[in-house]
Parts: C-alpha cells; structure tokens; sequence
C-alpha cells in the first residue's frame, strides 16, 4: 500500500529516483528568486480579499512548498485554515493578518494530515494558549498513526532522517553545476532545506483539539462556517470548509490549481466527493495550492482525474502495462488538461503525470 510509504519512499521505491523527487520537490528555475527571498509574510503570501472579511493568502512559490491559507475575520476572533509546511512560515502569515485586524487567531482549521498543511499549527499555539484546532477525527488519527502516509508526527521524524541526504545531494548537484541560475538556484535551496532542517529540530506539534466526524455547522461570531465531510479523496480525513453566505469554499488540496498529488488519495471516491462538493452553493475555492478559482474550476478538476481513471481501466483492459501506459497516456489526456493544469511553476502537467499514472494505476486497478 503506497498510503504506508512517504512520498519519497515511493518514488525511490519505484525507480524512478531523484528526478522525479526533485520535480515533486519543486526544483524549477521559475522559483530561484522566490525561493531566496528573506521571509517577509508579503514575500511568502499575498493576502487577496475573496468577499468582505475572506481572505486567500497564496503562498509564493518555494522549494519547501507553503500551502494557501484561508483567513476568516469574525467578530470573535479570526480564523485560518491550514497552517503551512513550517513555524517561520505561519509566523509570517500572521504577521500579515495583524496588518489587516487586531483580533486574536482563535481557531485553526487543519483541512488534511498532510506535511505542508499543519506543522505551522505551533506558531498559533504558542501565540494563543486557548486556540482551537479544528480537524476531522480521521486527520487527527493520521497526524499521529504510524504509516498513515505524507504527514504527521511519525514523518516529521522521517523528514529529519532524510534532510541530511538531501543536503548531501544539492551539495554534490551544486559541486558539479556550471549554469549560473542553476548554480543559484540549487543555493537557494539549499539555504531552505538547511533552515527547514534546524525548524523541524524545534518543532513542537500542536495537534486538533476539536474533531468532527460528519458535516457540521459552526456559528463563530457573526459568521457561518460549515466543516464538510463528504467522502474521501486526496486523504481519507478531508474536510472542507463553506462560507455559505459568502459562498466560499476551501478545499486544502481535495481541489487545488495544480495537478493533484494522489499517493495518499482515493481517486475513485476523490471523484464522487467532488461531485457532493458542487452540489453547494458558491462561487470561489481557495484552493490547497495555485490561485483563488470560480467554482467552473471544479468540473474541470474533477475531469482529469476522471478521464485518467477512464483511461488507465481501458488500457488495462486492452492488456496494456505500467509502463506502456505511462508512454501513451500523457499525450492523450495532454490535449484536455496540459494547458489547465500548468498555470504555476510548481505541481505542473508534466512533473506530475507519470506519477499520477503510476499511483492511480496501483490504487484502481490494484496491480502495482
Ligand atoms: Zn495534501
């Protein structure tokens, strides 16, 4: 089961080794700038106004990835869903959100268990001793289950074990580069994954305090916000989270910009969940990743995962393998959504397809 392995582990595992590890981990000429930037919260995010009091902060595009991040103003305090990859980077988001309010951050929302979702949960904690976290029970129980795949307690302590192979690696791609921009690039990297390094050595978890484990309805303030459970998709915890008057939706990564990341996920349900989704009413997704969308995005979104379900069982009926799909494959579902699913220099078409390929191919016809 790929759920038991971490991103990495599946990669190495599989064979196909450090290009695409470094794809996944966002290596790409476009980020060179972002990444070396000092990490001022109006480098790291640009807060967008999505309704009156909602707010999206995007988070630029770096090396070690950032989620976006909702931001929810109520009369009682403020509210933020997910919490990015590090301490330093929820710090700089709410710094940003103490230019736009003076009320406290009093609640959390952990859309998913994932890595780069939570373990800024910390920087609020410390900041407001009281602060609720909010999650499903299921992301709750994944944050602390061994195996439960790219995110949690037990991979922070996998992360620590394979950072140092890492630097190791930039050190000796960085010995051997001639190209200047690649040169600074792979410099800028390996400032971040020096300085994620001695983060996670001080890394505090701060877990949910609340859980659900149906669709509620919270009255926070003068807002309404409702958790959504409807099924499983990129995890088997996600929740998301609707502003029914605003009609905002945010989707952590269930439903983001780029391609999706599906080694933890459950394509065949992750479809029938985006189905249950579009059946509220609202008109703009802060996504997991990439910019703030019309809900239009979400057909599309939904097609390409289930065109690339379509595709894999009638090329697995015709008899073709892994690898022969991964050939022809690509280019035919290239024409829908190569365009569409490349808009940001990270999470790209081509960076992710063969995985995308590889891991739903092992989820839904079950051969890998
Ligand atoms: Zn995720």
């Amino acid at each position: 089961m790929s759920s038991s392995w971490t991103r990495r582990d599946f990669l190495i595992g599989s064979g196909a080794a450090l290009a695409a590890v470094q794809a996944l981990d966002h290596f790409h000429p476009c980020c060179a700038m972002a990444a070396d930037a000092p990490t001022a919260g109006s480098e790291l995010f640009e807060l967008k106004p999505v309704a009156d009091g909602i707010y999206a902060a995007i988070a630029a595009p770096r090396y070690k990835v950032n989620c976006n991040a909702a931001v929810i103003l109520t009369n009682d305090g403020v509210v933020v869903v997910d919490s990015h990859s590090k301490p330093s980077a929820a710090l700089a988001l709410y710094r940003e959100v103490q230019s736009i309010t003076k009320q406290p951050i009093k609640r959390i929302i952990n859309t998913h268990f994932h890595w780069d979702h939570w373990q800024g949960n910390q920087t609020y904690k410390e900041a407001y001793p009281d602060l609720e976290i909010i999650a499903s029970q299921r992301t709750l129980e994944n944050l602390t289950r061994p195996g439960a795949g790219n995110g949690g307690i037990p991979n922070v302590d996998i992360q620590r074990g394979m950072l140092p192979k890492e630097i190791e690696q930039l050190g000796n791609d960085l010995a051997s580069a001639t190209d200047p921009a690649q040169k600074m690039r792979l410099e800028s990297n390996m400032r971040q994954t020096q300085a994620y390094m001695a983060e996670l050595a001080n890394f505090k978890p701060a877990l949910p305090t609340r859980t659900f484990d149906k669709t509620v309805s919270l009255v926070v303030g003068d807002r309404e916000i409702q958790i959504l459970l409807l099924g499983r998709g990129h995890t088997d915890g996600d929740v998301f989270i609707h502003l029914p008057k605003e009609k905002v939706v945010a989707t952590g990564d269930a439903l983001i910009d780029w391609m999706p990341y599906m080694n933890d996920g459950f394509p065949e349900d992750w479809v029938h969940t985006l189905d249950a989704l579009e059946k509220f009413d609202f008109t703009h997704i802060i996504p997991g990743h990439g910019g703030v969308m019309p809900k239009e995005h979400l057909a599309f979104f939904r097609g390409y995962m289930a065109d690339l379900i379509a595709a894999i069982k009638s090329a697995h009926a015709e008899g073709a393998s892994l690898d022969e799909m991964k050939k022809t494959l690509p280019d035919r579902l290239a024409v829908k959504y190569e365009q569409g699913m490349s808009k940001h220099p990270l999470g790209r078409y081509r960076d992710r397809i063969g995985l995308n390929i590889e891991v739903a191919y092992g989820k839904v016809v079950g051969k890998a």
